[in-house]
């Protein structure tokens, strides 16, 4: 006879700490847990990450080129940095990891590769269009609805042919997920790679290139709770190698000489093909870090933290009056914890300023570097939206602080004044001690002397 085995509960794994928040001054007075509810433009790092570089920086040394022990074991982190990243991504045996500053870089070094024209749609995030304005490359206008889109998609593969096509992983104006396996169908389908600006993605949801058939990704580590600088491009390697180099300089080549009159310049295959001069290595480090930290939550646990909040978010904007979330189609059913909307009658730069002034809440205002798509969804071409984000971190106490500032502002408005100061918003005056860190004025004359 078996013994009937007792239920196990699900085993929740815990979401990883990020460094904690400081406390920031109001300007009605006293201070607050700063609540930040900018993730999405830049994330403060996790404790492990933190951690890890302090315990990294005894040994920093230059990689590669030094015969050094820290060196060595420098060049070593450098490398295992790499392997890290590439499995967290699900990317393939032969796949590449360049490590690069940004997404940003990593577009833009991708452009330099693309052996032909790209599509892409009006909806990216300018790091995701910009590069592609210029030379055979075309901008497909965004359709409504997703399905409409992709059908818009499909139209344009089959009327010519493209190299590549690139997309947004998550939106970083309204959060929405594409289907990132079904683009990548049709991009293959019709002869075309696809690549993924994951920059909001990543720090949220599981992203498994070979699995999905993404053919090339792009992200930031100071959106992945890794803020030291470093970003990476992964993917195939052919075009990576067949490519000029990104930044020609120490590193990328194998030899250079002279000996015929003319340069003779043996490049490096990528990745160090396109990581000329000395690479940041504490940058691809916490990077690495934080794909550890991420990993065992990536799938479940943190999707559902953020899911709990951002339905309370959701759920209170609609009880705002005058709130109106954005969104790109009519017919997304998920999106990641990134919300930007209007208020009818404040300036959206005012809200924020509003919210950090009175209520020590951080959010981002403006058009978030997505010109075409914020113009085309607030339906005017000066305002903009003011854009909160949620992620690791982010408690429901924030959440209930913005939703219970945004009523105080849209029923007796603020309480302080503002205006616009050098082409930004500002609560004035403004009494808050901006310079914590007593720097002075950047030069040597602070109260700290840390130039002397
Ligand atoms: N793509 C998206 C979707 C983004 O949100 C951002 C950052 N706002 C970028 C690209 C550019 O990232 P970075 O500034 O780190 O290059």
């Amino acid at each position: 006879m078996t013994a009937t085995l007792p239920e196990l509960a699900p085993v929740v794994p815990q979401l990883p700490d990020v460094c904690a928040p400081p406390r920031v001054p109001l300007v009605t007075g006293g201070s607050v847990r700063y609540a930040n509810l900018d993730l999405a433009a830049s994330a403060p790092p996790l404790r492990a990450v933190a951690d890890h570089v302090a315990e990294l920086l005894p040994y920093y040394a230059s990689v590669h080129r030094g015969a050094g022990y820290s060196s060595q074991v420098s060049t070593g982190v450098l490398e295992r940095a790499r392997t890290c990243v590439g499995r967290f991504l699900g990317a393939r045996a032969d796949d590449v990891v360049v490590f690069t500053r940004n997404t940003t870089d990593a577009l833009n070094l991708l452009a330099g590769a693309v052996p032909g024209p790209v599509l892409c749609l009006d909806a990216e995030h300018h790091a995701n269009l910009l590069p592609w304005l210029a030379g055979p490359h075309r901008v497909l206008p965004t359709a409504p609805t997703l399905a409409e889109t992709l059908d818009a998609l499909r139209d344009a593969l089959a009327a010519s042919p493209y190299a590549l096509v690139t997309v947004t992983g998550a939106g970083n104006v309204t959060g929405e997920l594409p289907p990132l396996a079904e683009i990548a169908g049709i991009a293959h389908a019709a002869g075309a790679r696809l690549a993924v600006d994951a920059a909001q993605l990543a720090p949220h949801r599981r992203i498994d290139l070979a699995a999905t058939g993404i053919d090339y990704l792009a992200l930031s580590g100071h959106k992945l709770y890794a803020p030291y600088g470093a970003g990476v491009l992964v993917g195939r390697r052919d075009w990576l190698d067949a490519a000029p180099p990104h930044l020609a300089g120490g590193g990328a080549v194998g030899a250079v000489s002279f000996s015929g009159g003319e340069p003779d310049i043996g490049w490096a295959a990528a990745p160090q093909r396109h990581e000329g001069g000395t690479p940041n290595v504490l940058g691809a480090a916490a990077l690495a870090e934080a794909c550890r930290a991420l990993d065992p939550v990536i799938d479940h646990a943190a999707p559902a933290h953020e899911r709990a909040l951002l339905t309370r978010l959701l759920d209170g904007l609609a009880a705002v009056p005058g709130a109106h979330p954005l969104r790109t189609w009519a017919d997304t059913t998920d999106r990641v914890g990134v919300v930007a909307f209007t208020v009818d009658g404040h300036p959206a730069g005012r809200v924020a300023a509003y919210l950090s002034a009175e209520h020590g809440i951080g959010v981002r205002d403006g058009k978030f570097c997505a010109h075409p798509l914020v113009d085309r969804l607030t339906g005017s071409s000066d305002g903009g939206a003011v854009r909160a984000s949620l992620g690791l971190g982010t408690t429901a106490e924030d959440v209930d602080r913005l939703l219970t500032a945004l009523h105080g502002l849209t029923r007796r408005g603020p309480r302080w004044r503002y205006g616009v100061v050098d082409g930004r918003w500002a609560p004035t005056p403004d009494p808050r001690d901006l310079d914590p860190l007593r720097l002075g004025d950047g030069g040597t004359t602070g109260t700290r002397s840390a130039c002397a």
